[in-house]
Parts: C-alpha cells; structure tokens; sequence
C-alpha cells in the first residue's frame, strides 16, 4: 500500500531532492501544463526538474512508493498531447529541461553520448564543432529535446536517409518505475547480452520508464550540397520524381518531401519574410536535397541533368535548383514553418500515416474526398515526407470558418474513422512519427489486433507494476 501524504510534504520532499531551483509549483506551472498546440491542459501538484540521472532516479523512487502518477516533459512540442499531466490534479510532472550535459563525443566512432534534455539545436552545433552531423532535423528542433525525439521515435525531413530516431540510438540510460537505473552506454555497435531492450523506451512515450541519456550515432559531415524545387501535374509523378532522384543518387538522397501547394501559400501568407523561388506557387511540389563528400558543382549539375530529363518526359513541369547555400537555406525555411502556420491559420484536424510510398496518390485521392464529405468547408493540406511514406494530411479549418464546426469532437472522431480506414485498406499506419500520446489511444486500443495490445500492456504491467508512468498516454486507462 502507498504511503498516504499530503501535497504540501510532497513538494516539500521533492524540493529536498532537487533543491529550490529545481522545483515549480502554483502558477509558475502554467507554460508547462497545455501541450504546444493547446488541446491538452492538465494540472499536477508540481513540476519538478531534477539536474542528474540520480536525482531523477531519488524522484521516481519517491513517487513510486507514494504511487503517485508521474508525467514526464522534455521540450513539450508534441502533437499528441502525451507530454502534459491528467486533469485528476494529483499528478507530478517531471521536466528534463535541466537534465541537459554532454557527457562525451567521439569522433572516431561518430557518438554522442547526452542527457536527454539537451535541445536538439543544441546537439546539431555540438556535432558541428566535431565536423559531424546529427541528421536528424524538424520544424520543432529549436525546443525539442532528445528524451522527446527518442521517445516519440521522431522522424523528420532526413529519415529516408538517416532513418527515424530508432536509426540514430546505439544504447540508454533510463530510469524504471521503482527507481531503478538501467544503462548500456558504452555504444557498441555489436552488443548480444539478451534483448536489445532500448526498443522498448524508443517511441515508449514515458509509459515506461524515463529515459535519461543516449549514446547517439552522429554521421559525417556533407561537404557538397544541392537543393532543387519542382512542380509536378499531381502526387503520381512525385513518386516518379523520387524514384528516380533516389535510384540516380541513392544514398547522397537527404530529403524528398511532397507538399501541396495551399500549405505554401498558407505559410507565405502568415510568416513574415519567406522567399518563394518560383513566379507562381504550383498546386503540388517536391522538395530535394542531396548530399555528398566530393565537389559541389559536379552534384549540382547532375541533379540539374536529372531534372532536365524529367522535364522532358514531362514528370515535372518546373524545376529551380538552388545555386548557394542561402538560396537552399530559404527554400527550407517555409519548409520548416508549416506546422506554426497551421497552428495560426486555424484548427487542422491533423493525420500522420505511414504508407508505400507508391500507396501515397492513392491515399491523398482517396482521403482528402472522404474528409472534406464531413467537412466540406476546409482546405486539405498535404505535407508528405514522400521518401519514406509518411503522409499528413491536414484538413484545415481556417479561422474564420471556425464557427461552422458545431461539435468538435463528433466531427474529429467521424474523421478519424473514415480515414484511417483507407490508411488500414492500404495496409499503412495510424501513426508514423508523432506517436500515440492521447490523441490516438482510442483508435489504438480499436485498431491494433487484441492480441497485440495483450503484449504490449503485459510488457507495461512487467516495468511498471504499479502503473504511475504516464498513465492514459499511449495503452489507455486500462493500461
Ligand atoms: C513545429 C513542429 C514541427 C514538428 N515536426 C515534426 C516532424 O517533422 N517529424 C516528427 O517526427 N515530429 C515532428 N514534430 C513533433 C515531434 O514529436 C516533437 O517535436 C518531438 O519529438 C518531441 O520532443 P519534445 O522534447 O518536445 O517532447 P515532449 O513533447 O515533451 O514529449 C513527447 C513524449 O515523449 C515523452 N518524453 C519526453 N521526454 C522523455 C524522456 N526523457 N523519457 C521518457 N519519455 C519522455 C513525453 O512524456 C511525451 O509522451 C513537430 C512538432 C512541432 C511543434
């Protein structure tokens, strides 16, 4: 049985764990309790932030033998409302924000071993100063921590070469329900000692465990850089503008992202100080940027050459190839503010499948007609990370045609089901790269094979016994 404890003592002994500054309580919560879109606020009795693995550790301990429930939060950029507490008011809610050291980089092995709270920006101009990369790069990187990244097995417009954060991990350090701290650092490369358990806290979303370090695979350096915009008559030829761009350049492939053009016009409109490279936004495009060690201009013409084929046999029908670093730099700049615009323009119902790549026409044919029957007055935004099939769909209800929305939630739901039908008859998934959070669980808990939630809430109910880990998030109440 839990020992009973009034809340006062309960901050009181969380404060003696990570002293005054590591502690928040009343209003001073406020920024850390409604998730980055603002659907989901929650209360907690405290936000605590401790600075080590071992003060982490004394905390868990703590609200282990209290049971009380433990939120976790690093930069609290998630799209799915999985990084704010329940509204019971009981909870705790950890911060990672200070938990944030570099422990060691190494350059012969390409590692990185961090706290979690390190801001991903951060991690990016720490692999610079060692001539590295660490590939992995999003709209949110600026407030994003790695313990979100790992556990939310984040994506990103590099995933089709560098793999999503599952790719990028070599080993943990995490913290377990009863405080326990188990870790495997060393980043060994080939490393058979049992399960390879890091899987498990990877898109774990804090139900099982705070993750708090990582020995992180950096990659090299591209010395050579080339970027090119293109417009396409439809998403069918956008999947035959990567199939060729990737068989061409196969690895030297950074990114190729399909976008409709409503979302680049959205974006010119709401952010200052964007530059469009072409006279006129085209209803659908790709992005591309390629990579290499060798000669920049050898890259550039060959991508140029690549291009001028496919304009000839009429898969594109523009094409403007960045010629300098800023021109590239720009072209990624209203790349990476579409998720700010849409929070401005309006409410997006938003989608996150997984699909073949050669499943995406067929998916955006078929959904942006199902979703628009329900909502006829919204604009479908397509933002499709197209390399590795991740599609969003992103039905757009701009501000001022909110008031034509009568029942949120019955609209989201009716939403949810038709689509991520299509997604399931085209055997893609519900969720690729934002997660479950608290967003998805019913569809979770409806969607996935009984058997397959079974294994997952017997894994949860293995680690974390007395279910205080981020309880609702990801396997529901019953978890
Ligand atoms: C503008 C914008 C653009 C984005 N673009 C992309 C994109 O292109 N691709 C993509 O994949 N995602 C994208 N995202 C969403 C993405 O999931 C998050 O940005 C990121 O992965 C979350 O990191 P965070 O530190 O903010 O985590 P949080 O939001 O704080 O937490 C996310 C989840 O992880 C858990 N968690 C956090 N830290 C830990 C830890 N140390 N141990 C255990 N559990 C933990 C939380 O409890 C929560 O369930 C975007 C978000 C925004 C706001």
């Amino acid at each position: 049985m839990p020992e009973t404890t009034a809340p006062d003592s309960t901050v009181a002994a969380l404060r003696e764990i990570v002293g005054p500054k590591g502690i928040l309580t009343g209003d001073d919560m406020a920024g850390y309790l409604t998730d980055w879109r603002g659907r989901s606020t929650g209360t907690a009795q405290c936000v605590v932030m401790p600075a080590s693995t071992d003060e982490v550790s004394k905390v868990v301990s703590y609200c282990s033998r209290q049971g009380l429930p433990l939120y976790v939060q690093g930069g609290n950029t998630s799209l799915c409302g999985g990084s704010v507490p329940g509204k019971a008011g009981g909870d705790i809610l950890l911060s990672t924000r200070r938990l944030n050291a570099v422990r060691d980089v190494d350059p012969i092995g390409n590692l990185a071993i961090v706290e979690t709270g390190l801001v991903l920006a951060n991690l990016h101009e720490i692999a610079e100063k060692h001539d590295r990369i660490f590939p992995m790069h999003l709209g949110s990187e600026g407030t994003a921590q790695i313990g979100g990244l790992i556990s939310t097995n984040s994506g990103g417009v590099s995933a089709v070469r560098y793999g999503p954060m599952r790719d990028l991990v070599v080993g943990l350090e995490v913290v377990l329900p009863d405080g326990s701290v188990i870790s495997r650092l060393s980043g060994l490369k080939k490393d058979n000692r049992g399960f390879d358990w890091k899987h498990l806290f990877i898109g774990g979303e804090g139900t099982l465990g705070i993750v708090t370090a990582a020995a992180l695979q950096l990659h090299t350096k591209m010395t050579a850089r080339a970027d090119a915009l293109v417009s396409v008559p439809s998403p069918a030829q956008a999947t035959e503008v990567f199939r060729g761009v990737r068989d061409r350049f196969d690895t030297r492939l950074m990114a190729c992202e399909l976008v409709s053009g409503n979302e680049v016009s959205l974006t010119l409109e709401h952010v200052p100080g964007l530059r469009f490279p072409m006279a006129e936004v085209p209803e659908w495009m790709v992005l591309i940027e390629l990579g290499d060690t060798e000669n920049e201009e050898v890259l550039r013409d060959t991508l140029q050459d690549c291009l001028a084929a496919m304009f000839e046999d009429g898969t594109i029908t523009d094409a403007v190839v960045c010629q300098n670093l800023r021109e590239s730099e720009e072209l990624w700049k209203w790349r990476h503010s579409f998720s700010e615009t849409n929070k401005k323009a309006g409410h997006g119902i938003v989608f996150d499948a997984s699909l073949r790549v050669k499943s995406v026409p067929e998916f955006i044919e078929r959904a942006i007609p199902a979703a628009l029957d329900l909502a006829p007055w919204a604009v479908p935004l397509i933002v499709c990370h197209l390399g590795d099939g991740n599609a969003h769909l992103i039905v757009m209800t701009l501000n001022e045609d909110r008031p034509k929305i009568t029942d949120l939630d019955d609209l989201t739901h009716r939403m949810f089901e038709r689509v991520h039908d299509i997604i399931a008859e085209l055997d893609g998934s519900f969720s690729a790269e934002h997660g479950i959070g608290r967003k998805l669980v019913d569809e979770m808990v409806l969607r996935q094979p009984a058997a397959e939630i079974a294994l997952m809430r017997a894994i949860k109910a293995a680690v974390d016994p007395k279910g205080i880990m981020s309880p609702g998030i990801l396997l529901g109440k019953n978890a």
